[in-house]
């Protein structure tokens, strides 16, 4: 698919979204139709009549009398920041083609440093939550990376101390192009490790290649396929067809987050990553990226800034 495909399709503009979200009630009923489709359901008891307390916006079940807010147990619970700030933030975030940085974040949308920063993490996070939840099939070129590691010439970085070690994983449709990857953080290059990976990030039966590393045998653990074609390492490895595009996403990926944020915390780069391949995995849906993303907002759970600032569990 060409570039073009990507650069001039239909998009979704700002007067389109201030149109359709510009204002609280209409945030709010855009948040009621996506966590409640068929209507609204107590979480408690599974009624569905409740009615509405006006003076403090909540929905109370009329049999358990359970009052919960349009936000609360989504991603966007006991936040203070109007919707129409939030919708803001993930238009901007989702539609962006490289990325926005927190610094950026907090000018586009007058908010302090340490909130732009919270809203970016939790709106990284959904799209980490999406991702890790839609496993890879079909032919997939899986490698090793390590993020701060010396990719071409010479020694690679496997086995090198304080560097992150991740997998990358791209599928690719009949015609060798690709159709979605995902990029997670691992313990290390470890047959225990890459099989935990795969039976929650490939689909069953999918055909595996891979270098000659020997954890990634534990594939078949997936009940994957694996084709595993040795190198023999160094620059010369990368320009295997066999292995172009997760080399070509692996240089994307580590030029999209230097070029858009400088420096990151290495213990969240697992939420860097995902936001690179949400955004990729979705360059083709830009006009309903809002609705698909909100979609998942309100099923994604609270993620208070503690816990956002903890190191994340591996994907
Ligand atoms: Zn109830």
């Amino acid at each position: 698919m060409s570039k073009n495909k990507v650069q001039f399709q239909a998009g979704y503009s700002l007067i389109e979204l201030f149109q359709n979200y510009g204002t609280e009630k209409q945030c709010t009923q855009a948040l009621f139709k996506w966590r409640w489709p068929m209507g609204f359901k107590c979480s408690e008891c599974g009624c569905d009549k409740y009615c509405f307390l006006k003076t403090r916006r909540l929905y109370q079940c009329n049999k358990c009398h359970h009052q919960t807010s349009i936000i609360s147990g989504t991603i966007f619970e006991q936040t203070k920041l109007p919707l129409t700030t939030w919708f803001l933030a993930i238009y901007l975030v989702t539609q962006s083609k490289t990325g926005l940085s927190a610094l950026a974040l907090k000018r586009e949308i007058g908010v302090s440093y340490n909130t732009a920063w919270g809203m970016k993490h939790k709106i990284m996070q959904v799209m980490k939550e999406r991702d890790d939840s839609k496993p890879l099939s079909g032919v997939i070129q899986l490698d090793d990376v390590y993020w701060g590691g010396e990719r071409h010439g010479g020694k690679r970085g496997r086995g090198s101390k304080n560097k992150v070690p991740f997998v990358a994983a791209v599928s690719l449709n009949e015609d060798g192009h690709p159709i979605a990857m995902n990029m997670n953080v691992v313990k290390g290059f470890r047959l225990t490790e890459i099989s935990r990976w795969a039976k929650h990030h490939l689909q069953p039966e999918s055909t595996i290649i891979s270098d000659g590393l020997a954890c990634f045998s534990a594939v078949s653990d997936a009940d994957c396929y694996h084709v595993s074609i040795v190198t023999g390492g160094g620059f010369q490895s990368v320009t295997k067809k066999e292995f172009a595009w997760v080399n070509t996403m692996i240089g994307n990926v580590k030029n999209a987050i230097t070029g858009t944020y400088h420096a990151i915390n290495p213990k969240h780069l697992p939420r860097y990553l995902a936001e690179f391949c949400y955004r990729h995995n979705r360059r083709f849906q830009l006009d309903d990226m809002l609705p698909r993303f909100g979609y998942i907002a309100v099923r994604t759970p609270p993620m208070p800034g503690r816990l956002l600032k903890l190191a994340e569990a591996y994907g």
